[in-house]
């Protein structure tokens, strides 16, 4: 596998390729254009690109599968130079507001949900993700293709806003220097300019690597995949929980660096029957106190085979109005891309079963 452009930061380009002023040129190639290949980069002389080739692939990802969800939604799945897949999924979070007029007065907004590795080891039991074991982490460029090729997809210039977060397939500290690398990409402002504020790190609570990443000052939000209020629960559903249990992660997030205004979010997946009545809505309130928190509940997602699931409107609704009651900031999360594929990890697998 030859490494990508999309790999570097400019800095770390103008390191490798000489001379610098070619280095801004490829940039805008790579972020602003979306060139898919060195033919693309009109204004790069032959010889440089016929060099560059020899070392560096442009764009480490191409297009295998897009499913088209009714609500805007799409699902890709994207292969990359080793033949693997994975997943990015395109999701549309607010429609175009127009006036009486028909003019646009807001734009639609967009959130590209990436993957971090090809599997992951963490092992969820509710997660198709984990059924596939672990086959590798993803390169810089391979997460930072993802975004580009996604963008480029849709038609989207450089310069419109786009929401970053890394809840697709793996666990992002799990591959965290690679993860940062992206981070720091994804932010640079002659490449798509996407501040940490944008970017929202999903973890299942690796407390040590929370703190690494906490150190870095990337500026990014997290959120905590947390699922359950005891460790005997969360070590059912997330077996890493006997490593880092409930309390070692809530203590490194209250250590994490936030925007005074900003919050934690705390990921907290509905099961029927395993964690969606009062008492353990009771025990979320009380766990969560002392820490700037808002809670997103999450509908579980049933798959074939699995033994959990889906709670009832009517539990996921009292459970949210408990929270909310006893102050809590707390949403449910609606599902988006429901008559495609559903929850992340779930496209690959579909598939894997058609073949
Ligand atoms: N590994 C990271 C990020 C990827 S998972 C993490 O666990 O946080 C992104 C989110 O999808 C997690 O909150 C995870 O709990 C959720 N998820 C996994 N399987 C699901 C399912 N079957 N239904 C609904 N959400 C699911
Ligand atoms: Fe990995 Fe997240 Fe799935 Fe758990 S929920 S197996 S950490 S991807």
């Amino acid at each position: 596998m030859k490494p990508s452009l999309m790999d570097y930061t400019q800095k770390e380009l103008m390191t490798l390729i000489k001379p610098s002023f070619r280095v801004k040129q490829i940039y805008g190639w790579l972020y602003h254009q979306y060139a898919s290949s060195f033919d693309d980069m009109k204004n790069i002389p032959k010889a440089l690109k016929e060099e560059l080739a020899e070392k560096f692939v442009v764009n480490p990802l191409t297009i295998v599968n897009k499913e088209v969800s009714t609500d805007g939604t799409i699902k890709y799945l994207l292969q990359m130079q080793d033949g693997k897949t994975m997943e990015a999924v395109w999701l549309k979070m607010k429609e175009k507001q127009l006036d009486d007029n028909g003019d646009v007065i807001q734009e639609a907004k967009y959130t590209i949900c990436v993957s971090t590795q090809v599997g992951c080891k963490v092992g969820c039991s509710f997660c198709l993700t984990a059924k596939g074991g672990f086959t590798r982490d993803l390169t810089a460029g391979e997460i930072v293709s993802q975004v580009v090729t996604l963008k480029k997809d849709n038609e989207h210039k450089h310069n419109r806003k786009i929401n970053i977060v890394y809840m697709g397939m793996g666990e992002p500290l799990d591959n965290l220097d690679n993860v940062a690398q992206a981070i720091k990409i994804f932010k640079e402002e002659e490449g798509l300019c996407i501040g940490g504020k944008r970017q929202t790190v999903s973890t299942s609570g690796l407390s040590n690597k929370i703190d690494r990443l906490g150190e870095m000052d990337l500026g990014v939000h997290i959120a905590i995949s947390l699922h359950a209020v005891d460790d005997e629960l969360r070590s059912e559903l997330i077996p890493m929980n006997k490593a880092h249990n409930i309390n070692s992660i809530i203590e490194a997030v209250k250590r994490f660096p936030i925007d005074t205004r900003k919050k934690v979010m705390f990921e907290y997946l509905v099961i029927k029957g395993k964690n969606d009545d009062i008492g353990s809505a009771k025990k979320l309130v009380k766990l969560l106190s002392g820490v700037k928190a808002k809670v997103n509940l999450i509908y579980f997602n049933p798959y074939p085979g699995t033994p959990y699931e889906r709670p009832s409107k009517a539990d996921m609704v009292a459970f949210d109005e408990y929270l909310i009651k006893h102050g809590l900031l707390c949403t449910i999360r609606d599902s988006k891309g429901m008559d495609i594929s559903a929850a992340c990890g779930q496209l690959k697998e579909k598939i894997k079963e058609e073949k």
